[in-house]
């Protein structure tokens, strides 16, 4: 198959357009380039089967394809919100966008939603028939909100215009070709603890998130999008559970670090808790996390290394 991976060059796309090169298939990788690096795909691009494209969703396009894979969206809070209008535009515009590019050339499509459409949950864990507590007007809601709609735009082109969609939450995911500077938890912990620098807990760190590795995600994202039995939404994270202070305390033991953790100020909307409820996805696609996390989290230390220029 020809398969479009929107946000190809960043964290989770590169891994993905690795696993479907493969796989076997033809593979476009399409990038604005915004948080995403030609340094994750660059060991892709002597491959006769892949192709890089420069270009930004929020502008339409013509390309021929049996698949798409919608993750074209800054992720961290640092990124989606230091241009919240880019961001809400990728995923209502550049949403659009996609939607119309699968109902021309008949293409599946899948979007990567987020566990952030259930904003600061009041159910916990969280199943997808839960709708969410998300705050419509404050920092996160280019992306939370975001997000929201661009799911809405899929359910109407589907039930409108028949488009063939698949739609999967992903809950956080780590690994191998984050940004140095990516500014999610993981990668700011790991950097600090590797340069013996303070380890920045916001609030108490009591707050909590569930880690999944990379490779566990692509591969649920791969068995969501090749079954033919539901569209989803489907939950695909880990639930393993685990407070900001004990993942703080966590990466800088298998860091082997001098740093110290420090507290400040929790950014607005943080939200206090999230586990995925992945009945859903063990159902219908046979799928649970497999990888060891704390291995995850070793293998994500060597990968900052290199690049911190420490090994
Ligand atoms: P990332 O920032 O590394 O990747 C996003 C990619 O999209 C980057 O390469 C960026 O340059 C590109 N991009 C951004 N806006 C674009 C636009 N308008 N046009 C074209 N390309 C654009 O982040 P990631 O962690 O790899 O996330 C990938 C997708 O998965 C995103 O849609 C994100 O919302 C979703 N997701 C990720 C997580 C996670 O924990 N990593 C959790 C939930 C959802
Ligand atoms: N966090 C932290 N220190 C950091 C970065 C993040 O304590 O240096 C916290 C953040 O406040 C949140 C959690 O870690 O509670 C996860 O943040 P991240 O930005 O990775 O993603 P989120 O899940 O909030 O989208």
């Amino acid at each position: 198959m020809r398969i479009l991976v929107t946000g190809g060059a960043g964290f989770i796309g590169s891994h993905l357009c690795e696993f479907l090169l493969n796989k076997g298939h033809e593979v476009i990788c399409l990038d604005n380039l915004f948080t995403g690096s030609k340094e994750n795909i660059k060991h892709l691009l002597d491959n006769p089967n892949f192709e890089f494209i420069r270009h930004d969703i929020v502008e339409p396009i013509r390309i021929e394809c049996d698949q798409i894979y919608n993750l074209a969206c800054p992720a961290s809070p640092v990124h989606y919100q230091y241009n919240a209008i880019a961001t809400i535009k990728a995923n209502t515009v550049g949403m659009v966008n996609m939607l119309g590019l699968a109902k021309r050339t008949n293409a599946r499509i899948l979007q990567a939603s987020t566990s952030e459409v259930y904003g600061t949950p009041l159910e916990h864990p969280q199943t997808e028939t839960y709708w969410g507590n998300v705050n419509p007007i404050g920092i996160r809601s280019c992306y939370d909100e975001g997000k929201r709609i661009a799911e809405c735009l899929m359910m109407d082109y589907h039930r409108q215009h028949k488009v063939d969609i698949r739609i999967v939450r992903i809950f956080n995911t780590f690994g191998p070709n984050m940004a140095v500077n990516d500014g999610r938890v993981v990668t700011n912990f790991i950097t600090q603890a590797l340069q013996n620098k303070p380890i920045t807990v916001y609030g108490d760190g009591s707050q909590t998130r569930s880690f999944c590795y990379v490779s566990d995600l692509v591969e649920g994202m791969y068995r969501m999008m090749n079954q033919e039995e539901f569209i989803g939404p489907v939950n695909l994270g880990n639930p393993a559970e685990m407070t900001m202070y004990q993942l703080a305390q966590r990466i800088a033991e298998l860091s082997g670090s001098k740093s110290e953790i420090t507290f400040s100020p929790l950014p607005k909307d943080d939200p206090t808790r999230r586990k995925p409820d992945i009945s859903l996805a063990k159902e219908k696609l046979d799928w649970v996390p497999k990888f060891d996390v704390e291995q995850g989290f070793k293998n994500t230390i060597e990968y900052m290394k290199k690049k911190l220029y420490l090994a």
